[in-house]
């Protein structure tokens, strides 16, 4: 399984110069080869390579690895041009758009990202630095920093290129891991059912409740100050509500880290599977009064599902999506289903056979059986392939 990670770079202002002259050296070289591989009409690596390599070496003082790969990545840009212009991104044929497309060479943003194989740079995973190469030669000891799962992932899994980018004067690499996948659960012997709501992110069917009441608190507490801020208009406001949303959004991301983590791990503890449901839409079914909406616009449930995909996959537990529809208003033990089951948003209680449960437990437990039902009748297979996170 191919997972991509994105760890920051924390260069000193000399280490940033250099990287910032050698990002915009790569891509001067790389529109110049653009440029030369339009005229000649050469866009394979080896062909373009005897009209160009010798020159880029010499103009732009790239190494032999940054030419080729500036070279490469000339070749890879038409190619993807022109899967684009034959799957119909740019309009039909001879219209206007298209014309444009096609009848100029490709240009490379100064900052366009530049590929990094191993010869150019090198992990100190230990210290946290890296090794690479610029055109003022070899920057040794080059911070970076990540999120601690992800930089253990790095560390382990790590193969191939990586790629250097600059994102809001910020630098970044962006390294590719291969994860062997364990072998897969073919046999769960029950589900783990979770039900993703506004009150409680995730509430599992064994009835762990993750993160209720206090992270909704900060995160009403962030909103609130960052539309203060949004109101005053000022530059300087302007930027602290940028950073506010910056830090509610790595907030979140952590969070739903830790939730997929415990509830992939406590599903491969027991054998089991995860049910999950079907994510498109949860917004449009949530009825809510307003000030619950926005804390529901506001929590990334698609991030979570993606990160217990991924997860649940690397464990070999297997994951399936079911149709969450009327799983709040169904009793989970004699499947009466009515709008009056539930006479406040955290009440379950049939009307039909007296059982009363917390609202978003019962649901879960619904969306656990609904999971096994799914499962048993063949339909093994439905959650969504998914190859990349950051
Ligand atoms: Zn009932």
């Amino acid at each position: 399984m191919k997972l991509v990670v994105r760890v920051k770079l924390l260069p000193t202002p000399v280490q940033a110069a250099a990287l910032e002259a050698t990002l915009h050296a790569c891509n001067q070289a790389a529109t110049w080869a653009a440029g030369v591989a339009f005229e000649e009409n050469a866009r394979r690596p080896l062909e373009l390579r005897k009209h160009t390599y010798a020159e880029i070496r010499e103009r732009w003082r790239l190494g032999a690895q940054a030419a080729q790969h500036a070279i490469k990545k000339t070749c890879d840009a038409y190619t993807t041009l022109k899967a684009n212009l034959r799957n119909g991104r740019y309009g039909r044929p001879g219209s206007r758009r298209h014309t444009r497309a096609s009848g100029k060479p490709v240009v490379f943003r100064p900052q366009a990202a530049q590929p990094y194989d191993d010869r150019m740079l090198s992990w100190q995973h230990q210290a946290r630095t890296v090794s690479i190469w610029t055109t003022a030669g070899r920057l040794k000891n080059v911070a970076f920093t990540g999120q601690a799962e992800q930089l253990e992932v790095l560390a382990a899994h790590r193969r191939g290129e990586s790629d250097l980018v600059c994102q809001g004067g910020k630098w970044f690499l962006i390294a590719t891991c291969d994860i062997d996948e364990a072998t897969a659960n073919t046999h769960p012997v029950g589900f783990v059912g979770v039900d993703l709501g506004i009150v409680n992110i995730a509430v599992t069917s064994d009835g762990a409740r993750h993160c209720g009441r206090r992270v909704r608190r900060k995160r009403e507490q962030d909103r609130d100050l960052r539309s203060k801020l949004q109101k005053k208009q000022t530059k300087s406001a302007k930027r602290r509500a940028k950073k506010y949303a910056g830090r509610e959004a790595r907030r979140a991301k952590d969070i739903n880290h830790k939730i997929s983590k415990r509830i992939v791990a406590e599903a491969e503890r027991t054998g089991r599977g995860i049910a999950l449901e079907t994510l498109t839409g949860i917004r449009e079914r949530a009825r809510l009064r307003k000030p619950q909406r926005t804390t529901l616009h506001s929590w990334p449930f698609a991030q979570l599902g993606s990160f217990i995909a991924y997860k649940a996959k690397r464990a070999g537990v297997p994951v399936v999506n079911v149709d969450p529809a009327y799983t709040s208003q169904e009793c989970s033990q004699c499947h009466h289903t009515a709008r009056g089951n539930r006479p406040a948003q955290a009440v379950f209680s049939c009307r039909v056979c007296g059982f009363v449960d917390h609202a978003d437990h019962n649901a879960s437990h619904n969306i656990r059986q609904r999971g096994w039902m799914v499962w048993v009748c063949g339909a093994q297979s439905t959650a969504p392939e998914l190859t990349l996170i950051a």
